[in-house]
């Protein structure tokens, strides 16, 4: 027969389609597979119509066979196959889908799952190979014909021989050239591989014919020690069915066993572990999906890091479309793994992507509503498991609470941990605010490097001694995300080192603003022998037994110059408002107070001295410590 045109400026839209639409040349097989099965689908479609047609759904598989010396790659099924003028018209015109028309024609569409839609899938066949074959007959006829064709110049239609219904798809894979290698298309293990990897829950059989070896059994060995018997091999074929066909997701929960889950995550992500937790869940209306998503039992070692990419696994029908899909999964929930299945995805032309996301919005919203309330029953059913669990990833969701300007505020706050002072162990803030005092106005904190360093600071003792509960803050995020919170359940965040604390009556008020006016001068003195470096020199109400402290004004705290001062890059120095603070009631103060009428030089040597011990107390440096260490030496010595 004469070789025909592609039909529609096809030349071109193949030339296209074979050199732009894919990123990955490996998904030819993904998509001839993802045809045969629809094929199948069609006329497994039909027998349930027509019944007593003596097909069985076992009867249906698909196989492939790899010759490497004729370089050839044959996928074949014992679906509906196609007749000559389906040939034409599905293979010869570009951009038409049989399957499309299959679906659109039958009346139980909802319940037909067929992959195919938008007719391009088969030329990707063209991305590996020079030359393709078609051998099909239609189920119910007695003629077969050969398709042929070695790309853009067209194709030829013949009737050929072929045993039984079905279709075999020939591909004369493509010679290797200096940059790329199609060798691997031939070898069985990388096409076990690719199989496993997108065609894995495909419902029929996939097989292929795989080398194996074995010991070679010799009847002489019988009567010899076992020491004695040397092994011998042979190598022997064995056809393997590549797939594992039901994917684990479209079971139902209660035929699901723990183990189930487990082995499942740890083969499919690839993780030693158990996960901490598992979310089934399938849902119909406005997104239709099942999603089997899991709490790793811990953090993989590049969590942290930019080289982590988060994401679900997203398949269409049971075909992997994406294996990482970002736009489904919230950053702060990044740590979780697993997939989403659905058939109703609007998929761009390559399935490759997604062409609206709404429809990953929609999902993503609900999978964040699953993950917080998987999240929330950990903690409330196992607490030790969701300590855990935070150690690994609480980071993550402080992060979250603190970024997009508190915008994920409301899904998180109930998920945080943090020190408390009152239980020596992480607690939740509805925690702390279920036991506040009556008269306990704020929720009170403390930032350190260590829970040891906090507890001794002297701004909390005053706090503590009141029975207050303070948590103690050791992450770098952490004061950022406090006040970023702002508040939780109308009662304010507030720093033991910052502003007024709030903590005794009205009178005491008094009292120290009183004290604070008669000592004004000597206050005075000191903040100008401190030289700038202090915004303030005060009498403190939150030291006790220490005579003195630092503390900072408005919205930057000292933790918070101490967290941007550490990070990388060009940062202009940002400086927290200083504030020193003086305890009354110590006999130093009394000190200062005689040197201020007695020896003004000495009054100042004290008061760089008294800031210096605050900034060591703080955890920071002091400015000169050759200085500082002099100063100590000649009081040593006077
Ligand atoms: P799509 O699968 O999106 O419809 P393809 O380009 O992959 O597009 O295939 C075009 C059409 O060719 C299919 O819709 C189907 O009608 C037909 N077809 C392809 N492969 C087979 C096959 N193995 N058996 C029967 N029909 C097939
Ligand atoms: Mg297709």
């Amino acid at each position: 027969m004469a070789k025909k045109q592609f039909k529609a400026e096809s030349k071109r839209l193949l030339d296209l389609m074979i050199h732009s639409i894919y990123t990955h040349r490996e998904i030819f097989l993904r998509e001839l597979i993802s045809n045969a099965s629809d094929a199948i689908d069609k006329l497994y479609y039909h027998t349930l119509q027509e019944g007593n047609t003596g097909l069985s759904r076992e009867d249906f598989s698909i196989q492939i066979t790899l010759d490497k010396e004729s370089r050839t790659l044959t996928l074949s099924d014992n679906g509906c196959g196609m007749s000559k003028e389906d040939l034409e018209k599905d293979l010869g015109t570009i951009a038409r889908s049989g399957s499309l028309d299959f679906k659109k024609e039958n009346e139980k569409k909802d319940e037909i799952d067929i992959i195919g839609q938008f007719g391009v899938g088969f030329y990707s066949a063209f991305m590996v190979s020079d030359k393709v074959k078609v051998i099909s007959r239609a189920y119910g006829s007695e003629e077969a014909f050969c398709w042929e064709s070695e790309g853009a110049e067209g194709y030829t239609i013949d009737p050929c021989e072929k045993q039984g219904h079905g279709t075999d798809i020939i591909l004369s894979v493509k010679e290797n050239t200096e940059e790329e290698n199609y060798d691997e298309f031939l070898d069985p293990y990388r096409i076990r591989a690719l199989v496993q990897k997108y065609s894995d829950y495909i419902r029929y059989p996939i097989r292929m014919e795989m080398e194996k070896t074995r010991v070679k059994e010799n009847p002489e060995d019988k009567d010899k020690k076992p020491e004695d018997v040397k092994p011998e091999y042979e190598t022997y074929t064995e056809v393997e069915t590549l797939n594992s066909m039901v994917p684990l997701w479209k079971k139902s929960r209660s035929e699901l066993k723990p183990e189930d889950y487990n082995q499942f995550y740890k083969e499919k992500f690839y993780d030693y572990e158990d996960p901490a937790r598992v979310i089934h869940s399938s849902t119909e209306g406005a997104a239709t999906y099942n999603a089997l998503l899991f709490i790793p039992a811990r953090a993989p070692y590049n969590y942290y890091t930019r080289d982590f990419e988060k994401g679900l696994q997203l398949y269409a029908s049971g075909v992997l479309i994406m294996d990482k899909c970002a736009d489904l999964l919230p950053d702060c929930f990044s740590f979780v793994r697993g997939l989403v299945d659905s058939q109703d995805l609007s998929l761009n032309i390559s399935r490759e992507m997604l062409q609206h996301d709404r429809q990953l919005k929609i999902i993503e919203s609900r999978l964040e509503k699953k993950i917080k309330s998987e999240l929330q029953a950990m903690l409330k059913d196992d607490r030790e498991k969701y300590e855990a669990f935070f150690k690994n990833f609480g980071l993550q969701l402080k992060y979250g609470a603190y970024g997009d300007y508190g915008a994920h505020k409301e899904l998180l706050q109930d998920l945080l941990l943090f020190y408390s002072s009152a239980e020596d162990k992480p607690v939740t803030l509805a925690e702390y605010v279920g036991r506040m005092k009556e008269d306990q106005k704020h929720i009170y904190y403390a930032c350190g490097e260590t829970i040891e360093r906090i507890a001794a600071l002297p701004q909390t003792e005053r706090v503590r001694e009141k029975g207050y509960e303070i948590l103690y803050l050791t992450d770098d995020v952490d004061e950022f995300c406090l006040s970023t919170l702002h508040e939780y359940e109308g009662k304010e965040f507030k720093s033991v080192s910052a502003g007024d604390l709030d903590l005794g009556g009205e009178e005491e008020k008094k009292e120290l603003e009183q004290q604070q006016e008669e000592n004004k001068d000597l206050l005075e003195a000191m903040k100008e022998a401190l030289e700038g470096k202090v915004s303030a020199v005060r009498l403190s109400q939150r030291l006790k037994s220490h005579p003195v402290c630092l503390t900072a004004e408005g919205a930057l705290s000292l933790e918070m110059e101490k967290v941007l001062g550490a990070m990388p890059g060009e940062n202009p120095g940002v400086k927290a408002q200083r504030v020193l603070e003086l305890n009354a009631g110590h006999p130093v103060f009394q000190k200062l107070q005689q040197l201020y009428q007695d020896d003004r030089e000495l009054l100042k040597s004290y008061a760089g001295l008294l800031y210096s011990q605050a900034l060591l107390i703080e955890g920071m440096t002091v400015e000169d410590p050759v200085a500082f260490s002099n100063e100590i030496c000649r009081l040593m010595t006077r």
